[in-house]
């Protein structure tokens, strides 16, 4: 399955590392380095799974999921949190913000296509 995803990350390497690598599993990318960027990609296209860097610089990445499930053009579309902080609680912190998964970083480059179809498989309620 060959999808739209969207990636939110402010590291250069690491935008680069994951978009490579679930491009090479077929799916189109696309890329914003902060939630302004994100916000201009989302007012033309809707992806399906957008993946989403916490610590972002201005609207932390937290925030701006709050800010896109709360809107009904984008509410449904998944939010799978990338984070580095790996700590206990963060998690619920992530999910309590109305992200629907967590991935930790550094990315796990064997396990992310498997974790991204995982969620692409999973059934939401759609627009
Ligand atoms: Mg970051």
């Amino acid at each position: 399955m060959s999808v739209e995803i969207l990636v939110i990350d402010d590291n250069p390497t690491n935008l680069k590392l994951v978009s490579e690598l679930l491009e090479f599993e077929g799916h189109m990318i696309l890329k914003a380095e902060d939630a302004e960027e994100a916000q201009v990609v989302l007012a033309r296209t809707l992806p399906e799974l957008i993946l989403m860097d916490i610590a972002l610089p201005g609207m932390d990445g937290l925030t701006f999921t709050r800010k896109l499930k709360a809107d009904e053009r984008t509410r449904h579309i998944p939010i799978v949190a990338l984070t580095a902080f790996a700590m206990k609680g963060d998690d619920q912190k992530a999910f309590d913000a109305g992200c629907d998964g967590y991935i930790t970083k550094p990315i796990d480059t064997r396990k992310l296509p498997e974790q991204v179809a995982e969620w692409l498989a999973k059934e939401g309620p759609k627009p």
